[in-house]
């Protein structure tokens, strides 16, 4: 590609096209909202919303939208176009500041947990400067927040905003307590990895379970899974770069830093990497990473698959999420130098943040639960569903030290030298990695494993920001009382280290021993998500919630029907898909394929009595047996899930989807696969893993 630089950017409403269309004193009140966090000047509006719309007509675009997150997941819009009313028979194309500024779609329509009824419909999106405007198919999209006519938030971009706020104005008071004058904010950076599996069109379109729940639940194992370890880093196949290479292009002109892609563990698994930002700007571009993926994807006759286990069997699909506080004048506070014992303001951030995390683990937990999620969490793929952290060697030693109470070394980096003359000799990181590990410190970040591949990551940072709010509060407060301030901070490391050495863990995750020694430790286990719900009305996380202005008590709870309510939807759709293709596809498939057979051995005993039809017999006699026991499991998961269906508790009704009609899903599953192993390939009525995982 040509001119990537001029290229990066060019469909954003970013900072030059900024400064080229708005007077000095509009490009500098939003220039304060968005880099310095100060309160939005309104009465730039008019002008805002003129240069936008003239900037986005001339790019060719008819309509604007306000871009909002609600929790259903995924991104809403609703058009307008800049159509205004003729004057003197001239057409006027219009964006007002008010229109800029908010929005009124219907709020009876999106998940409110009860917080709206659907007569009471009001609801408003108001503009999000800090994030920016960008163009999509002729339309402007402007960044927004969603919440009710009285004020509940009712998305994902509110809080998160709310929890960045917090986050800055805590460790702001820390610093400050620390003698630093100079810092006014400090951000919460997030990068995202976002990992995703490309399939061919025509042959997705021949499953409904891909379909409707974006995850096959029928497919036997190919003879060939991911054992070879051949994919991860493989050369990526032509019709995959290509995709790969639009993705890129898209993500640039709109301004998201697409840095890495590679090809992931399992077959048909891709990953894309794009480079950290504020958590804000991060999260939303992660919706349109995802979103570009998607649409990018069915340009080339492919199709992205987002969920996280789109393939029993192989590995599923997850979301890093590489997280650290950074200074407005752009010092990591997580980066431990070169001799982090030294560094005291290192170690106060750090170990606030295991603290935090150990604190305040069930609701991190949360964060991170999808139907999609229960699949991989604890399964060898993905991190356990026990939240510990990993440090590393390097810091793992300091807090030792730290605990014993001496703390005089680091141990440092050290030089790589493999012997051939011919190659340069490298340095090594202090530390090793580990990829077992939800939340690994990865040498001047962490790094959230657990986040699911389909979600947005707000609620993951929102979580992340609070947790470490609410002990950076408790610092600040301790800093601000202490004569000697110093030795306080001394005092708070130790305290931290010593009350939280339980959730460092270095270790193989993956391993049964450290189920038991997590147990051990008291690290809660929280293998579902429907009991990983239960954080949202939690005492303890509903008081930092409120505490903060994050979310209120009432914004939790409804926060927690809703996510239940999702989950037994997810699991009714999945159920519903089952029965369909099992009653209307599989059953009917291997009746014919059985009554072919037995038809067959009948002309062939016409012809030729004396002919062996022993493998023919066995056949039909095996394919028949298992015939019968489909149709049984088919009954079984329709009892099951109109059982579930008539819960009327959210609770209730989401652990029956679980504990009950999940495992009735399995066992259909289990008697499907064995017939598809043993049915002719021209007779089973849908393409099979082979067929979806190895033929792009
Ligand atoms: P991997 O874990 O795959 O080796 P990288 O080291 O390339 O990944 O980094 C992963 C992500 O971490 C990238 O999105 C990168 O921009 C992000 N990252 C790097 N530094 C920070 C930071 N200070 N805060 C948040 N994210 C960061
Ligand atoms: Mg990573």
């Amino acid at each position: 590609m040509k001119n990537l630089d001029k290229v990066f950017g060019s469909n954003v409403f970013g900072e030059s096209v900024m400064k080229e269309r708005l007077t000095k004193p509009a490009f500098k009140a939003l220039k304060n909202t968005i880099e310095k966090g100060l309160p939005l000047d309104t009465s730039v509006a008019d002008e805002v919303a003129n240069a936008m719309k003239d900037w986005a007509v001339e790019k060719g675009a008819t309509h604007y939208t306000h871009w909002f997150q609600p929790l259903t997941d995924i991104t809403a819009e609703k058009h307008d176009s800049f159509i205004s009313i003729p004057s003197e028979g001239k057409t006027i194309l219009k964006l007002s500041g008010k229109e800029l500024i908010k929005g009124e779609p219907d709020a009876s329509s999106f998940p409110s947990g009860g917080l709206r009824a659907t007569c009471s419909a009001r609801g408003y999106t108001i503009w999000d400067a800090t994030s920016p405007a960008f163009l999509k198919n002729n339309t402007l999209c402007i960044p927004t927040v969603f919440c009710s006519y009285t004020g509940e938030i009712l998305d994902k971009k509110g809080p998160l905003l709310r929890s960045t706020q917090v986050l800055s104005e805590q460790a702001v008071r820390v610093l400050k307590a620390l003698g630093n004058t100079t810092t006014k904010r400090v951000i919460s950076t997030v990068g995202p990895e976002q990992e995703y599996f490309i399939v061919d069109k025509k042959t997705y379109e021949k499953r409904e379970d891909l379909i409707f729940t974006g995850r096959t639940l029928f497919g036997a194992m190919p003879p060939k899974g991911q054992e070879l370890d051949d994919h991860y880093f493989g050369v990526i196949k032509d019709r995959v770069a290509a995709f790969m290479s639009d993705v890129d292009e898209e993500l640039w002109k709109l301004g998201i830093s697409a840095k890495t892609k590679h090809n992931e563990v399992a077959p048909a698994q891709h990953e894309l990497a794009t480079i950290f930002s504020d958590s804000n700007s991060a999260a939303d571009g992660n919706q349109i990473v995802m979103e570009v993926l998607k649409k990018v994807a069915l340009k080339h006759d492919l199709v992205c698959l987002l969920h996280e286990k789109p393939f029993a069997g192989i590995n599923g699909s997850g979301k890093h999420n590489n997280w650290s506080m950074s200074t407005d004048d752009g010092v990591n506070l997580l980066d431990p130098t070169d001799t982090p014992h030294n560094n005291k303001q290192f170690l106060l951030f750090f170990t606030s943040v295991i603290k935090a995390v150990n604190k305040y683990a069930d609701f991190l937990r949360y964060s991170a639960s999808n139907a999609g999620n229960d699949h991989r969490l604890g399964a060898n793929e993905a991190p356990p569903a026990i939240i510990s952290i990993f440090v590393g060697e390097q810091l793992e030693d300091i807090l030792e030290q730290i605990e014993k109470g001496a703390l005089t070394s680091s141990k440092g980096e050290s030089k790589l030298d493999l012997g051939i003359k011919t190659l340069p000799v490298v340095t090594k990181d202090a530390t090793d990695r580990n990829r077992t590990s939800p939340f690994a410190f990865t040498g001047n970040k962490f790094e959230f494993r657990m986040a699911p591949s389909s979600t947005p990551i707000s609620s993951a940072n929102t979580v992340i920001n609070a947790v470490v709010s609410e002990i950076l509060s408790e610092v600040a407060d301790r800093l601000e009382a202490a004569s000697d301030v110093d030795a306080e901070v001394s005092k708070i490391i130790t305290e931290f280290v010593k009350e939280n050495r339980n959730v460092v863990f270095n270790g193989n995750g993956y391993s049964d021993e450290w189920v038991e020694e997590a147990e051990k430790r008291g690290l809660p286990n929280i293998k579902t998500t429907v009991e990983a719900t239960k954080a949202l009305i939690n005492e303890k996380n509903i008081a930092v919630m409120e505490k903060f202005h994050i979310l209120s008590k009432a914004e939790m709870e409804s926060r927690y029907e809703i996510a239940l309510e999702k989950y037994s939807k997810a699991i009714n759709i999945e159920a519903l898909t089952m029965l369909d293709m099992a009653s209307k596809k599989i059953l009917p498939a291997v009746i014919k394929y059985a009554t072919d057979i037995a038809a067959s051995i009948n002309t062939i005993k016409a012809a030729v009595p004396s002919a062996d039809v022993s493998a023919q017999t066995e056949l039909v006699t095996e394919v028949s047996s298992l015939t019968a026991e489909l149709n049984k499991a088919i009954a079984v998961l329709k009892t099951s899930n109109a059982a579930a269906a008539d819960k009327t508790d959210a609770y209730d009704q989401a652990y029956a989807y679980k504990f009950d009609v999940f495992e009735k899903m399995s066992a259909l599953r289990e008697v499907a696969d064995k017939l598809e192993v043993i049915v002719g390939k021209e007779a089973w009525p849908f393409p099979t893993y082979s067929d979806l995982l190895f033929n792009v």
